[in-house]
């Protein structure tokens, strides 16, 4: 059968452990954001599994927003040079945002993002990342809310791709080799 589960080679994340996290997480963001009505902005595409699973264990007030970016153009080495492909559609003024991203790397997505909507005044603004990976580090990035530390590899699954594939594994995996090889 054709199982995009055959091209992971190993597990760095379960299911389970990522649940339990996320909730986790989420109980922290309920109790910083009490009365606070924050919105929730997703960086397209990589963090809507991740937004999608810590949304339902919120339990105060919320709004959501999107916003898309691009620094990967397909391949697994970031350029260095990030894009804004989609804004917001709601006004940040005053607003407590909270961004949430797969994906902490080099931080230049994050480093760029926060001088854009800082600009906007919002009320206060904070990170929400479910991974990150500290070795890979080029600018320095203030995660308030962290889900995992990982190694410097290339992972997919829960939201985050390879060529716009596996974003619907709902485990953290690294691909087996074969798999670039393919794509060269
Ligand atoms: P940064 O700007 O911090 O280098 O990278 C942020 C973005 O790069 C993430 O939102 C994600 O889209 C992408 N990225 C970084 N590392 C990985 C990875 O290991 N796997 C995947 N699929 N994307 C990654």
């Amino acid at each position: 059968m054709d199982n995009i589960k055959n091209d992971t080679l190993e597990i760095l994340l379960s299911q389970d452990e990522i649940k339990a996290k996320v909730k986790e997480m989420a109980g922290q963001i309920n109790e910083d954001y009490r009365g606070k009505s924050p919105v929730l902005v997703g960086i397209l595409k990589g963090s809507v599994v991740f937004l999608a699973a810590l949304m339902k264990e919120i339990e105060i007030r919320c709004s959501i927003d999107f916003i898309a970016v691009s620094s990967y153009a397909g391949a697994s080495e970031t350029s260095g040079i990030v894009k804004m492909i989609m804004d917001l559609r709601e006004s940040i003024t005053d607003r407590h945002v909270l961004l949430i991203e797969d994906i902490v790397d080099t931080g230049l997505t994050m480093d760029y993002l926060k001088d854009n909507l800082l600009t906007r005044r919002p009320a206060s603004y904070n990170i929400c990342s479910l991974l990150s990976k500290p070795s890979a580090r080029r600018v320095p990035v203030d995660v308030k809310y962290l889900g995992f530390e990982i190694p410097d590899k290339f992972v997919v699954g829960y939201g985050l791709d390879y060529q716009e594939q596996y974003r619907n594994i709902p485990y953290i995996a690294t691909l087996k080799p074969e798999i670039y090889r393919r794509n060269k």
